[in-house]
């Protein structure tokens, strides 16, 4: 990166348009491009294979992500579904064993079918995917924090072990970004991203991204892109790179928000485990702070029981019950039924996504406000 990072958010590929001088990058709604003549165009021939406003969205988060290439996709289960095209029929991934329940869902459901085989793993200890490695494995895929647990993947030492296997080691880092956290630093070859929930950070489009460390990666994963077509249109890449503009001071205020509400709920006699990084209880939290620049915007409490966690998401206000995260609005969300209804219920209790749990989306209101929103409502279970 040549500027700090709300430097780069806010000027990489977003430069004044040539034409007329444009200081946002226009809207290039348009499936198709003008040729010169046959073989001579200007760089775009069609808006499946490229876009300037994607291009521009694509080159932005490249370089926040300290990446060669990005490439942006209609959701990030679109995303992911690209990735996983990279490997054929016979081939093994190693998958952290509490993931994203869609991605969860899109590893078992689909590609299971297509003779990819997948072995799940707690990933806070980096000697169980190296235990999980075959021959054959071509991937390890991992989430950190996890959702909704808040488990933490030590990257650079996973990024070791997978390398010295020769196997890629891809990161999903929907819930830091990358002004929290940065993978490809850390080693690992491919960073995915529901740009859904901090990138967009609005609660008002679904995209996703993938970016690659080389650019070798990049053009084998632009052919994936171009041959399937899960690309977004260009408006919501263009509401993304508006989004991108506002994301460092968004990220601090999720982070300074979220730290005041985990602080005050630690010590709440109504919440019997809380889940956050940034909590010196938490027993990753030395790792959080040797890896994150931040701890982000997401906590999960454990109220004890169905009863009490429905009743608390009944009650609360200003945080609104809904799927996604990321927004500046504040949500809650109940992973047993919500998010993760997905994953196999005896493998959700083992995993701590009981019944009595809730997920917390904290958004950039006025932290005075939330807290006492959420008091209110544990008050009411
Ligand atoms: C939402 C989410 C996804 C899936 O992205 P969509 O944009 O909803 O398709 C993947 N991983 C994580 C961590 C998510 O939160």
């Amino acid at each position: 990166m040549k500027y700090g990072f709300a430097t780069t958010a806010i000027h990489v590929g977003q430069e004044p348009e040539e034409r007329t001088g444009a200081v946002t990058v226009p809207l290039y709604q348009t499936s198709t491009y003008a040729q010169e003549e046959v073989g001579r165009h200007k760089g775009f021939e069609y808006s499946r294979t490229d876009n300037p406003t994607r291009r521009s969205w694509e080159t932005n988060i490249a370089a926040l992500e300290n990446g060669a290439r990005g490439l942006a996709f209609a959701s990030g289960s679109a995303a992911l579904d690209t990735l996983l095209r990279l490997f054929s029929q016979g081939d093994h991934i190693v998958a952290a064993e509490d993931m994203y329940g869609g991605t969860f869902r899109l590893f078992e459901t689909v590609f299971r079918r297509f003779g990819l085989d997948f072995t799940y793993v707690d990933m806070r200890n980096p000697e169980n995917v190296a235990a999980a490695i075959k021959p054959n494995t071509r991937m390890v895929f991992s989430e950190s924090p996890t959702n909704p647990m808040m488990n933490l993947t030590d990257l650079a030492a996973v990024a070791e072990i997978a390398h010295a296997h020769k196997t890629l080691f891809v990161v999903d880092n929907t819930f830091m970004t990358p002004c929290l956290q940065r993978p490809l630093d850390l080693g690992a070859d491919i960073v995915m991203h529901s740009a859904t929930k901090y990138l967009g950070g609005h609660s008002d489009l679904v995209s996703g991204l993938l970016v690659t460390k080389t650019e070798e990666l990049g053009a084998k994963l632009a052919v994936l892109q171009n041959s399937i077509g899960a690309v977004p249109g260009p408006f919501d890449c263009w509401l993304c790179l508006r989004s991108t503009k506002t994301l460092a001071v968004r990220m601090q205020r999720h982070n300074e928000n979220a730290r005041a509400i985990a602080a005050h709920l630690e010590s709440h006699a109504a919440v019997q485990k809380i889940y956050y990084p940034g909590l010196e209880s938490h027993p990753q939290h030395d790792l959080a702070r040797r890896q994150m620049n931040g701890f982000g915007g997401m906590i999960s409490i454990d109220l004890g029981s169905s009863e009490k966690a429905h009743a608390f998401a009944r009650s609360t206000e200003l945080f609104l019950l809904a799927e996604s995260l990321g927004g500046v609005e504040s949500l809650i969300n109940y992973p047993a039924s919500m998010t993760h209804g997905s994953i196999p219920p005896e493998n959700r209790q083992r995993l701590g996504i009981t019944d009595g749990l809730i997920r917390l989306s904290v958004g950039i209101e006025e932290k005075e406000d939330l807290i006492a929103d959420l008091d209110k409502a544990l008050a009411a279970g």
